[in-house]
This record gives C-alpha cells, structure tokens and sequence, in this order.
C-alpha cells in the first residue's frame, strides 16, 4: 500500500533588531559596506538588517534567537562579520531539514537612501541563503523624522522569514 503524502509543513517566524548610529564606524547594511560618515555600533559589525533576517530564521526554525548562539560578551565574534551568523543559521536550518522558501526585509533608516543599494543587500542575502533573488525582497522606510531613526541616531529593520520541512521521498 502507497502512504499518502504528507501535508509540506511550513513555519514562519520575525524579527526585529536596532543599533545606534555612530560616527567613524565602518557602515556594513545587509551584508554591503556603505561609505557613509557613520557606522552601527555593536559587539560584532551591527548589521542590523542581516540580524533581523538571521533572527526571523531562528524565530521560524523555533531555534531561539542570534543573542543565544552567538552571544555579544563573547570575543569570538568581536567585530564579526554579520555574513557569517546568517550563513551558520543557513547551514543549522538544512542540518534540520529546513529549506527557505522565502524572507522578506524592511530596512527602517533615514540617510543614506537605499534605492541604489537594496539591489546589492537582496543580492547578498539571496546568495548566501542560496534563495532565488525575487526569494529575498528588501524594502527600505525612512522614519518620517520621527523617534531615534529619524533623528537619525539609530537603523532598525524588521524580517520575515517562511521555511518548508524538506520530507525524504519515499518512492
Ligand atoms: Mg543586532
């Protein structure tokens, strides 16, 4: 007798993340260095878009959360290149069976304007997640002047993230 198929199980999950805005600090955004007078403070770059969307996967993985495996009191990722928390969390996430059907990012920030670099972080996070390009939208705000991130003392993003359990074929 042939077992019907089991149902695809998805799983979605968020996150959030804020970082200040500091002045001669590198800016890394979504995986891209952006010449800009300031940077986003944190234990490792601050790339408060690749959080956010490393977060979202965790969150939908019902992983826990970036805090939890790689803690900011930790000197191992002083600095850290925010590239490799989301791609460790890809590499966790096909370990468990995961596959990512799709994120979605907004990026909350007055200045720089991203319109000319959404492209390069969708890019960025597509090839690193291994996700078809339209897998991995990148919407940018501005605060309407309003708050931290309209005075243009803090970033803040937000993501979404979708995950499908990958089933072994049994025929
Ligand atoms: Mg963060």
């Amino acid at each position: 007798m042939i077992e019907e198929p089991k149902p695809p199980e998805y799983r979605v999950g968020i996150g959030t993340d804020i970082h200040r805005l500091v002045a001669d600090r590198r800016l890394m955004l979504g995986g891209v260095y952006i010449p800009f007078p300031a940077g986003l403070l944190g234990h490792s770059d601050g790339d408060v878009a690749l959080h956010a969307v490393t977060d979202a996967l965790l969150g939908a993985a019902g992983l826990g959360d970036i805090g939890t495996l790689f803690p900011d009191n930790d000197p191992q990722w002083k600095d850290a290149d925010s590239k490799e928390f989301l791609y460790a969390v890809k590499e966790l996430l096909d370990k468990k069976g995961w596959e990512i059907v799709n994120v979605d990012l907004t990026i909350h920030t007055e200045q720089p304007k991203l319109g000319p670099i959404k492209g390069q972080i969708q890019r960025c996070i597509a090839g690193l997640l291994a996700i078809d390009f339209t897998a991995a939208n990148v919407k940018a705000k501005t605060n309407e002047g309003m708050g931290e991130v309209g005075a243009g003392e803090a970033m803040a993003a937000t993501a979404i993230a979708l995950l499908r359990k990958k089933y072994k074929r049994t025929l």
